[in-house]
């Protein structure tokens, strides 16, 4: 059976020179990049190669990256290390409603230690406003955190904008960019961030290994005690192999990165344009603009998404409802009930991410089979129109 992966918003496949860069150092290049003698110099190569190769990714410095565990900790030490080393000047954060759960989570925990978290709206396409933004801002106010594409729904928040807001405030503001990674032209510089998620396996890089990049200047508490590493701000003998991994992944998707965006934005539009053409009563959630390149977030409506995901698994078909780290809970998408989306058409919908890998032909598969699925799943559905009308006739009453 064929097999179609569209979740590359949940992670991606390593690429093959990705893994090539990577081998020599589980066992010939296994030296600790701390030592004092050859084996140790020859790892620490390494190191400094994947640095430099994801600063060059985001216009940093090689001094401002900071590598982590991935994504998850990068959030979680932005915004506990921002306030922490903040506490003199206020306890106040604002973020989004729709933060992936790495960054919510965190604010939650924050809230039962003490601190105020506003989470602001976003409109009907995910976006927040600035006006709102401005609004929620006060005297305790020490950090902003907004993510800068949406891992479901794709929406691109204007990260520019609101750091020049924070900037004028004098508050530090943060953004999760793991999902605009490699999907969106980044250059810290110009968007004036101060802190910025990002992860490897987003990428094309190996699962396990992030960075968090800290303008230079800017000093946050620490999350993890311990060692040397990282300039002394994050302890822990180094993932070297999956840094070197990132590092490699970080320069394919600078040096592709024109490529990349043109060929799946190209791939989802024929995706969308496809689906409208053969399937009836589809919705887009969320904008075509301000979008990442790869994201379609849909609504078929009258069809359980879950029941969806389930039979397309069944013919080789990749996809997920709402996040991967939601999907296997059975509760409707924080993201889209932010967006005011009536809660049988989150129940109803389904995202669908493109990435390197995928095909034309791939498509072409997909959509045959959904049109299939598609139309059994409304046959059974209770709120299908037209089976409301049939079974109407058929009983001789109104419908
Ligand atoms: C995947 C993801 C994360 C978490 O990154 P990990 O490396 O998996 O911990 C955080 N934020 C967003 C927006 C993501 O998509």
């Amino acid at each position: 059976m064929r097999e179609v992966y569209l979740d590359y918003s949940a992670t991606t496949p390593v690429k093959k020179e990705v893994l090539e860069e990577m081998l020599p150092y589980f066992t010939e290049k296994y030296g600790n990049p701390s030592s004092l003698y050859a084996k140790g110099f020859e790892a620490k190569e390494g190191l400094m190669l994947a640095r430099t190769r994801v600063a060059e990714l985001i216009g940093a410095q090689d001094r401002e990256i900071y590598f982590t565990s991935g994504g998850t900790e990068a959030d979680n030490w932005a915004v506990v290390g921002a306030v922490k080393s903040r506490k003199a000047k206020g306890n106040h954060i604002i973020t989004t409603k729709i933060e992936h759960h790495a960054l919510l989570h965190t604010c939650e925990y924050l809230e039962k230690e003490g601190y105020d978290v506003t989470y602001l709206d976003v409109d009907k396409y995910g976006i927040i406003s600035l006006e709102q933004l401005k609004e929620a801002i006060t005297d305790k106010t020490v950090l902003i955190s907004i993510m800068f594409a949406n891992n479901e729904v794709g929406s691109i928040q204007p990260v520019k904008e609101i750091a020049a807001i924070a900037k004028e405030k004098g508050i530090l503001f943060h953004t999760d960019a793991v999902q605009a990674l490699g999907n969106v032209p980044i250059d810290v510089k110009d968007l004036g961030v101060d802190m910025m998620s990002i992860s490897s396996h987003k990428i094309y890089g190996p699962k396990g290994v992030g960075a968090l990049y800290i303008r230079k200047g800017l000093v946050i508490t620490n999350l993890i005690q311990g060692g040397a590493q990282e300039y002394k701000k994050r302890a822990g003998t180094e993932n070297l192999a999956g840094i070197v991994g990132f590092g490699k992944a970080s320069e394919l998707a600078r040096l592709n990165l024109d490529s990349h965006i043109k060929n799946i934005s190209e791939l989802r539009d024929y995706f969308l344009s496809e689906i409208k053409s053969k399937i009836p009563d589809v919705d887009v959630n969320g904008s075509l603009e301000h979008r990442l390149p790869g994201n379609l977030n849909l609504v078929f409506n009258y069809v359980e998404g879950e029941a969806l995901i389930l039979y397309m698994d069944l013919q080789g078909i990749y996809a997920s409802t709402g996040s991967a780290c939601s999907s296997a809970s059975f509760s409707a998408s924080h993201v889209l009930a932010a967006m005011g989306l009536p809660i049988e058409q989150a129940y109803s919908s389904v995202r669908f991410t493109v990435g390197d890998f995928t095909t034309k032909e791939d498509i072409d598969y997909v959509v045959a089979e959904l049109v299939k699925i598609v139309d059994k799943l409304r046959s059974f559905s209770p709120f299908d129109k037209d089976h409301v009308m049939e079974t109407a006739q058929k009983c001789n009453c109104q419908a």
